[in-house]
């Protein structure tokens, strides 16, 4: 039916320099994309337009699927490819299209969108647009020409060869992934995180994740669970380096000398120092974690000030104004809900206080913290040092 797709995209200010990077990051996405799908595809830029080519059979729906995934498309059209230049031949190929897209049975409005950029080619844009709408009403009487508010657009445009679509198939929109820099996702086995993730991702900044993980307390499954979500978020943002850091000794050192209704404030402040340094290692530029105002106790402005007060970075809280529903909206539709809702242990609900401060001052942090003083810098040397690094959606 259809040998190829046009891709379209659409992002202001991407100019000179900059659209040359961004059209390269979005090849390198398509093809990483398609490379799970049955088929062999080419990918070409051509006339600031991007095309994927069918080399062999492939599965249509599964393909748009992989392209509706790919960050930076705005739409997929779907096109007809006619090889021949005979103009005889392109008014039959035209109505072909016509018939088999927008069968008998339902009355329809066209309009011939046509643009012929071969020059050798016999007839100019504007006898073609005439000649084809002839040919599909001659062969398609259920079809009508309204050429100011048609139902359909046939687009024909003539270059090397001829391309023939009419439908636009929506894209996720965004960035491609590589655009924009990168940043290390706080990946729990929750609901938030890989939803902030994929947001952040969606901008066209490339991910790194980090899990804290606390064992024996928390179990492999939990820690598997994880590495589950991080491939589900990298079908849509490739490539993610993923950092399991063994956090139990922080965990029990702060459990044993701090006060415990300061227990996870402390503990998400750990957890932010030790994201930043992995943040450096990898080169990435800013924090990402799946924070939203009043969720829990540790989401309160207060608790916020506190936990962001360790991080130089920037730390990008894109759910910050959603409602937990909202969150839950997205995470079903790019599928990670599933997963997340497993009942397994999370390593911030172990160590949890009866009543744990809901508006915790700075300095009054900071001072139950001296009391980590001696203790805490080997653990936290020995959590650096002891990282286990897996990578998923690996290209
Ligand atoms: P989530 O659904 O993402 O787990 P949450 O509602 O459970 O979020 P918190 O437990 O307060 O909220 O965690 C807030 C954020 O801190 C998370 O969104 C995540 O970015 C980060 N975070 C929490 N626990 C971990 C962990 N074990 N490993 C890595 N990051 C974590
Ligand atoms: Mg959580």
């Amino acid at each position: 039916m259809y040998q190829a797709f046009l891709i379209k995209y659409a992002e202001i200010g991407i100019k000179g320099k900059n659209r040359n990077m961004f059209e390269n990051a979005l090849v390198r996405q398509i093809e990483r994309s398609l490379r799970d799908c049955e088929g062999t595809f080419a990918v070409t830029k051509e006339f600031g337009r991007i095309y994927v080519e069918a080399e062999s059979e492939y599965d249509y729906e599964e393909t748009i699927e992989a392209l509706q995934r790919v960050f930076g498309i705005a739409g997929i059209c779907p096109v007809r490819i006619h090889e021949d230049m005979d103009p005889d031949s392109l008014r039959q190929a035209t109505a072909d299209f016509v018939r088999e897209v927008y069968p008998e049975g339902k009355e329809r409005t066209f309009k011939i969108f046509a643009r012929r950029s071969n020059k050798a080619y016999p007839k100019d844009s504007m006898e073609l647009n005439y000649d084809l709408g002839e040919a599909v009403l001659q062969n398609c009487p259920w079809m009508k020409v309204d050429v100011h508010n048609p139902d359909v657009v046939i687009t024909v445009e003539v270059r090397q060869r001829i391309y023939i679509y009419s439908e636009t198939i929506p894209g996720p929109g965004g960035m491609p992934v590589g655009s924009n820099g990168s940043a290390m996702l706080l990946l729990s086995g929750g609901i938030d995180s890989p939803v902030a993730g994929y947001m952040v991702a969606k901008r066209g900044v490339q991910i790194d994740a980090v899990y804290f993980h606390a064992p024996p307390y928390t179990s492999e499954r939990a820690k598997q669970k994880v590495i589950d979500l991080a491939k589900l978020v990298s079908r849509y943002a490739g490539q993610i380096r993923l950092h399991i850091v063994n956090f139990t000794d922080i965990q029990l050192a702060i459990y044993e000398k701090c006060p415990h209704e300061e227990l996870t404030i402390i503990m998400r402040r750990y957890m932010m120092r030790i994201a930043e340094d992995l943040a450096r290692q990898d080169g990435s530029l800013a924090l990402i974690t799946g924070e939203s105002i009043g969720q829990v106790a540790s989401q309160t402005v207060q608790s916020l000030l506190c936990t962001n007060a360790v991080c130089t970075l920037p730390v990008f809280r894109p759910l910050i104004g959603f409602d937990k529903q909202e969150i839950v909206d997205v995470s079903t539709k790019i599928g990670t809900y599933e997963t997340s809702i497993l009942p397994y242990e999370d390593c911030c609900t172990i160590f949890v206080a009866k009543h744990p401060v809901t508006h915790p001052i700075l300095s009054v942090v900071e001072r139950c913290e001296k009391k980590l003083d001696g203790v805490i810098e080997d653990l936290y040397r020995t959590a650096l040092d002891t990282v286990e690094t897996v990578i998923v959606g690996e290209v």
